[in-house]
């Protein structure tokens, strides 16, 4: 049996800035309002997002025997996040200025299960963070984090949207549970979907066909996104969110800026050049001559 505080002490050990432990649950509704949203097209073609939904739904076809999920998250608001200046070109998203959050994340997850694991040896699961078909936003807002917000992120009173998720589905069963989040949410604000340049955001869901994110990040699209200056990623949904705006920036070291977009010359850059210096980034998922198509 774990014992929530542990698991929370432990977490924040770790390096995580929020940690909430939920059962195990059928998310049915997410399930059915998945398959609608990809039947409506707004997919835009991401087949990975076609695939396992019914796992997606219910931890428990992830990993046999699941009773527990950890829901972690780490800020990572740095000083690109609130906007860069009006006149800025080539802009890259803030999550993407720091080592990956997978590496990190994952080392993060591996670190805190071989801590609970000390007190409850018989303590098995799988970890994940955004690399398993598991509806990890639903499961934060259940485990009490924050709400979704109308840009279908996760935002939490603390950190606004600028976290990171990272969950562990677990075979043990804990001592208490988290009740859901129960707060005002985004209340009678707006300001996301106005601040979208494509017009990509419907209430708590995304068209991507129109998100520059989508078109810069995921595989290339067979259609045209204006992309109004962003290279990789954008943060105009976030950065205009009052809850980002007022929170602090990321006090953990590993998500830390490591380039500056202002001072790098894609231009002169090669593909060799680019995979050496970025193999350990988010922008490792593209390649430079995407980037100077963006820039184009
Ligand atoms: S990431 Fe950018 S394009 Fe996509 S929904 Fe947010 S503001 Fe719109
Ligand atoms: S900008 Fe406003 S509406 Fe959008 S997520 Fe933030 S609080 Fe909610």
């Amino acid at each position: 049996m774990l014992k929530l505080s542990h698991i929370k002490s432990v977490a924040a050990s770790v390096g995580f800035d929020l940690c909430g432990v939920v059962r195990c649950q059928n998310f049915d509704s997410d399930r059915l309002f998945l398959e609608h949203w990809l039947s409506e097209g707004y997919g835009d073609g991401l087949t990975y997002l076609e695939r396992n939904i019914d796992k997606r739904a219910d931890a428990t076809k992830l990993v046999e025997g699941a009773k527990s999920v950890i829901v972690c998250a780490v800020s990572y608001k740095n000083r690109y996040s609130c906007g860069y200046p009006p006149e800025s070109k080539n802009k890259i998203a803030s999550y993407a200025l720091t080592t990956d959050y997978h590496i990190n994340i994952k080392r993060m997850l591996q670190n805190l299960c071989a801590e609970l694991k000390q007190s409850t040896p018989t303590l098995s699961g799988r970890c994940f963070t955004d690399s398993a078909p598991i509806f990890e936003k639903r499961y934060a807002v259940e485990a009490g984090l924050g709400w979704i917000g109308r840009q279908s992120l996760l935002v939490t009173p603390q950190f606004g949207s600028f976290v990171l998720l990272g969950v562990a589905v677990v075979t043990e069963e804990c001592d208490s549970y988290d009740a859901p989040y129960s707060g005002i949410g985004c209340a009678e604000c707006r300001r996301c979907i106005d601040a979208c340049p494509n017009g990509a955001i419907h209430n708590r869901h995304i068209d991507t066909r129109r998100c520059i994110s989508r078109a810069t990040v995921e595989k290339q699209p067979e259609h045209s996104t204006p992309l109004h200056g962003w290279i990789f990623g954008c943060d105009e949904c976030q950065s205009c969110c009052p809850y980002n705006i007022k929170a602090p920036l990321a006090t953990n070291p590993l998500f830390a800026p490591t380039i500056d977009p202002t001072s790098i010359d894609w231009q002169k850059m090669s593909e060799a050049e680019f995979k050496l210096h970025f193999a350990t980034s988010p922008l490792s998922r593209t390649t430079v001559e995407r980037i100077k198509q963006n820039i184009d």
